[in-house]
């Protein structure tokens, strides 16, 4: 079977379906690595294997594509409501009634980051909501096993921000490190012993 895409081309296809090793992740593990922190990929027996694993930090680092993760994307009704509920209901009352409630009509917020494609469209908004909602599972997951999860963003990492937003995870990494380190606060006591004379000489 001949390829009707250019080397160039189906490279880009393929990183942008398989997602690993892509360039915003090593972005980020650069950054890390280059200010001394170390960290295991995509580690299997973590929930959701995140991107980057960071045990001593019990930290998890995902890297999300803007396109891909739906970000600042809202699916929602005009009711005002937002989130999956409100999509799933607005959508059970199309199926039932061919229509959508005047009241109920579907938005679907692009962001600067994300734009959903005209053509295909239905097909993109679904794959980007569960793609949205797998997320929301496997940070819930994390956090209830005790996990800080810490999202960064594609766009994000410009050479402009790039810094910024890095310093930030920094910042997240060693507070939670400390929170898990710190001895269990215990009130002072302050007892009185007796002066011991001290002979000096
Ligand atoms: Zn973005």
């Amino acid at each position: 079977m001949t390829d009707r895409l250019t080397p160039q081309q189906r490279h880009y296809v393929m990183s942008r379906i398989h997602g690993k090793g892509t360039k915003p992740e090593l972005l980020v593990r650069q950054w890390l690595w280059r200010h001394g922190y170390r960290y295991r990929l995509n580690v299997k027996s973590v929930p959701g294997k995140p991107d980057i694993v960071m045990r001593p930090y019990r930290t998890a680092i995902f890297v999300n594509g803007c396109f891909w993760h739906g970000h600042f994307v809202q699916l929602g009704v005009r009711s005002g409501e937002l989130g999956v509920d409100a999509l799933r209901h607005c959508e059970a009352s199309f199926r039932e009634n061919g229509k959508s409630n005047p009241n109920n009509t579907l938005i679907i917020e692009n962001s600067n980051c994300c734009k959903i494609p005209q053509s295909n469209r239905d097909y993109w908004v679904n794959k980007i909501r569960r793609n949205q909602e797998r997320d929301q599972r496997n940070y819930q997951i994390l956090h209830d096993n005790g996990w800080q999860v810490i999202v960064v963003w594609e766009c994000q990492l410009t050479p402009q921000l790039i810094e910024e937003t890095m310093l930030r995870v920094e910042l997240l990494l060693n507070e939670h490190f400390l929170a898990l380190h710190q001895p269990k606060a215990v009130p002072y006591e302050y007892q009185e012993t007796p002066a011991a004379i001290a002979a000096e000489e």
